[in-house]
């Protein structure tokens, strides 16, 4: 049946929608390392903060500018609250960011691959996206990419879905250099090796052309909670505030969020199991003849010479291990790092496969 789009604005009718990674029916048997959610559990003080919700939280309205959870992100991150905003997902802050920069027939400069769906916000706001190439290591070809006619730049920072990082060195050039507003999307900063010297904050107070974006998903392990949050010169919140729905989180989300930045030293216990499981991945990896894209992140690219990853892709669902297939990256497959056991049933099929 073809869907009538008589009533969409020519923007929707145009787009295709993003396609999210298959989230099966929770099953205990199933190893899912499909979607680069975390395998551990948020921090303990999250799901008592969510319990703690009574009558009257839902009954009221919840802060709309997020008092208590702007507050703990700012003493958390040692920052002014005013350079903080907080969203419903990152993603939401990443739409946010188009409606309130960007006109439509205005250009976003995307490097490719990287995370898909910034040319669907785009498309939704009638901005063109110019994809540049990254080099065939899928480093970023810093010295090729363009400084002016563009609105907006996204990098992921790791990359998605490759994992690479830039360092912030080269990330600062590109920013005092670039006409419109650079947007550093850190969703999987807390996965590398060292994190802070890795991570584009300290830049915010220097230019007013940066946004850094986080999320509560990956390393606070609270993808379902839908939380989000981002770094910038107050000039840029401002803009945001402006265009924010009136109540874009809600009370649970605001209450659970603010308890895992509250216990940062949690989060970061799980980012370092990941990190130490992602390192003996890489090595299993190579035994098993695959060469694994260099990654910081909690996620690992991979291909073998020889084998079709398709196939392997299927055979593995057809075990009940999730995996990530893109057809725009045939000869890959992306891996999310799960706990050392669910780690250890994978490699035992990808051995039974390759047997
Ligand atoms: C997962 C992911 C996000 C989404 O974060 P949410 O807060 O869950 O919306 C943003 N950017 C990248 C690159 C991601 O991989």
């Amino acid at each position: 049946m073809t869907i009538s789009k008589k009533y969409w604005n020519s923007f929707a009718a145009k787009m295709n929608p993003y396609t999210p990674g298959f989230q099966p029916e929770a099953d205990p048997q199933l190893i899912k390392l499909n979607t680069n959610e975390n395998p551990y559990p948020p921090s303990p003080a999250v799901l008592q903060a969510i319990q703690n919700i009574n009558s009257d939280h839902c009954r009221l309205y919840p802060p709309a500018v997020w008092d208590d959870l702007r507050q703990a992100i700012s003493t958390g991150y040692a920052v002014p609250v005013e350079t903080v905003f907080c969203g419903n997902g990152s993603d939401e802050i990443l739409s946010l960011i188009l409606r309130t920069f960007t006109m439509p027939g205005e250009r976003m400069l995307l490097v490719d691959p990287s995370y898909s769906l910034y040319p669907v916000l785009a498309a939704a706001s009638g901005v063109q996206t110019v994809k540049i190439p990254l080099d065939t290591d899928f480093q970023i070809p810093f010295n090729s990419l363009p400084q002016s006619g563009y609105s907006v730049a996204f990098i992921p920072n790791p990359n998605a879905p490759t994992g690479i990082l830039a360092s912030p060195g080269k990330l600062e050039r590109f920013i005092a250099g670039f006409a419109g507003i650079v947007v550093i999307d850190e969703a999987y900063i807390d996965f590398c090796d060292h994190p802070d010297s890795s991570s584009c904050l300290s830049l915010i107070s220097k230019y007013d052309n940066l946004i850094v974006t986080r999320t509560f998903s990956k390393s606070f392990s609270l993808c379902g909670l839908r939380a989000g949050y981002a770094f910038a010169d107050p000039s840029l919140i401002a803009g945001l505030l402006t265009v924010k729905d009136s109540y874009n989180l809600n009370i649970i989300t605001q209450t659970a969020a603010a308890a895992a930045v509250n216990d940062m030293l949690y989060m970061k216990k799980n980012a370092a199991a990941v990190r130490k499981t992602r390192q003996t991945a890489v090595k299993r990896f190579q035994q098993l003849g695959f060469d694994a894209v260099p990654s910081q992140a909690n996620f690992l690219l991979v291909r073998r010479s020889g084998t079709d990853m398709e196939d392997l892709y299927n055979y593995l669902m057809n075990h009940s291990i999730h995996v990530r297939y893109f057809s725009d990256l045939p000869d890959y497959l992306r891996v999310s790092i799960g706990t050392d056991l669910q780690m250890e049933r994978f490699f035992a099929e990808v051995e039974h496969y390759l047997a």
